[in-house]
């Protein structure tokens, strides 16, 4: 009998001790995944698509990377002086709308109708207050627009003249639509729709021929510790009906939350809606615990093609750890963590 209660002893000790190793690998495994790498961060896309780095000329390549460059040093010193993410995620965005070379602000894609209409999106993951705009024609800068909505109105999505007159309230000066339009997409929206006559093309084979998607966004985390995400674009070439894509949708082409990650998305908007791309990351590390990386991989690699749908993503979460990754042939991108800044064309 006492031989018995020693084995029995035993082997509960035994199970209590490897109960308590496999506890503790869970627990060491748990850590290497929070830790933090960096206090602050900033990750890019200037848009995915049918790119290849031998597709494009070495002077236009140099043109890529060197507003790349520039926008993302903008944001990452606004966030090495201790400012917002949100800050830094707008003004990034601004020096990329500025640009003609990405498919947002000047030199956005045009219409069917050969005008201009603009989306873009922000959202706060601290307070997960977020605003956009969609459909928008006279605002020089849509992500400037979208964070008054965020900040100075009870809306989180305003469109077309609707929001241009709530920009007036807020004193922005608007532009002439000519503003947007550059000789390049004017050409390109004329040969889709020859195009489009001849074989019945849709709004998406711009890609297809050889035309990248060219959204932008930003994603950001700050020295306080809070996460932020910003989308714009000028939506898919030849679109028509008042097609609204994903970026101005919160959730689908931005998502921003601190209890997991700031996400922009790019790349074919119907299926980034109908997958709700931004928040199905972040759903995916809160309620089913998985890191970054394999939120994103999931839903990049196996839930968009599934369905149909390409693009990429570029994502930060609280602990730093950038994501940047695509099913398209290739995808605009640039981070700068812990000094280190890496443009990738
Ligand atoms: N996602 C955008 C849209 O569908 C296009 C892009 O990413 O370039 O409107």
């Amino acid at each position: 009998m006492k031989r018995f209660l020693l084995l029995i002893v035993l082997i509960l000790s035994f199970a209590c001790k490897e109960n308590r190793s496999s506890l503790n690998a869970e627990k060491n495994a748990t850590e290497i995944k929070n830790k933090k790498v960096a206090n602050y961060g900033i990750a890019i896309h200037g848009g995915a698509g049918y790119i290849k780095k031998e597709n494009i000329s070495d002077s236009l390549e140099r043109a890529y990377h060197d507003k790349l460059k520039e926008a993302i040093t903008k944001g990452n010193e606004i966030l090495k002086n201790g400012g917002s993410a949100v800050e830094a995620v707008k003004q990034t965005i601004n020096v990329m709308e500025d640009s003609p070379l990405f498919n947002s602000g000047k030199g956005a894609v045009l219409s069917h109708a050969e005008t201009p209409e603009l989306d873009a999106s922000i959202m706060d993951g601290k307070t997960l207050n977020a605003g956009a705009v969609a459909g928008v024609s006279t605002i020089k800068n849509p992500i400037n627009l979208a964070y008054e909505v965020m900040m100075n109105s009870n809306h989180v999505l305003l469109s077309g003249k609707g929001a241009e007159n709530f920009a007036k309230t807020r004193n922005f000066k608007l532009v002439n639509p000519s503003y947007f339009i550059t000789e390049k997409q004017l050409k390109n929206v004329q040969r889709i729709k020859q195009n489009e006559n001849k074989k019945q093309a849709t709004f998406y084979n711009n890609d297809i021929n050889g035309t990248k998607f060219g959204t932008v966004g930003c994603v950001a985390l700050d020295k306080h510790g809070n996460l932020a995400a910003g989308t714009s674009t000028g939506g898919m070439a030849n679109k028509k009906w008042g097609r609204i894509g994903d970026s101005p949708i919160i959730g689908s082409g931005t998502y921003a939350n601190n209890k997991t990650c700031a996400v922009s998305g790019t790349g074919w908007g119907e299926y980034f809606m109908r997958g709700v791309v931004a928040h199905d990351i972040s759903a995916l590390m809160e309620y089913k615990e998985l890191s970054l990386q394999e939120a994103v991989e999931k839903v990049i690699y196996e839930k968009q093609p599934k369905l149909g749908g390409n693009g990429g993503v570029i994502a930060i979460d609280y602990f730093g750890n950038i994501v940047m990754e695509f099913n398209t042939l290739g995808m605009f991108r640039a981070s700068y963590i812990n000094d280190k800044l890496i443009i990738e064309i």
